[in-house]
């Protein structure tokens, strides 16, 4: 199984050495051709408006959107669930606005710029897991067929999941928890197991 981590900007690499620590084959995606063969792709934190504006410079927002409506399965973290999302305010640019999720960037202020808590998150076993939000954004609003999977206390949103799509607002490379990357991986291989034999080209 090949997983994708799209490499244009942002914390990239941690999340192939949790992936390659999982026994996955990893893949730096920087053009279309990269897409050729993948059963999952990471969307990395980093900063969303120069991740969108790589996106069409590098000729990949057209193909990936396309992949996606294919089945490839995504996960986007922090700036990633801002490109993945259908409405994210104050992006300057397009997206890939697959996801039914409304974000708001930059949602915790500058005095909780950065923090880290605990979270429980459906679908993943064993206890809460440690999330560090660094100028994370908040999932505002979640329309089916996405839903949540993870708030904080106070109820706002901070992790969705539509179909073969996650949305995460924090930063689960960054600790040595691998938990929520095995979930993805499971997302992935599920999504091959389910794909129509006119899609097999894809696997
Ligand atoms: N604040 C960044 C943005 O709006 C996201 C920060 C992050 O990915 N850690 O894109």
């Amino acid at each position: 199984m090949v997983i994708g981590v799209l490499a244009l900007q942002g914390d990239f690499e941690e999340h192939a050495i949790v992936l390659s620590r999982l026994g996955a084959e990893v893949r730096e995606v920087r053009a279309a051709a990269d897409l050729e063969g993948l059963t999952g792709l990471i969307i990395p934190g980093g900063e969303s408006t120069t991740i969108t504006r790589l996106l069409t410079a590098y000729g990949l927002l057209e193909p990936l959107r396309e992949r996606i409506d294919d089945g490839l399965a995504v996960m986007g973290t922090c700036a990633g669930a801002i490109v993945l999302a259908q409405h994210a305010a104050g992006l300057d640019r397009p997206g890939i606005e697959r996801m039914a999720i409304r974000v708001k960037r930059n949602a915790f202020g500058r005095q909780r710029d950065s923090f880290e808590t605990d979270i429980d998150i459906a679908g993943i076993e064993g206890g809460p897991v440690h999330a560090v939000f660094i100028r994370a954004p908040v999932i505002e609003g979640v329309d089916p067929p996405a839903r949540i999977l993870a708030s904080l206390p106070d109820g706002r949103v901070v992790a969705a999941r539509q179909g073969n799509m996650i949305a995460l607002a924090f930063h689960p490379e960054l600790t040595a928890d691998t938990r929520v990357h095995a979930y993805f991986l499971q997302v992935a291989s599920a999504s091959v197991a389910a794909a129509p034999a006119g899609l097999a080209h894809h696997v």
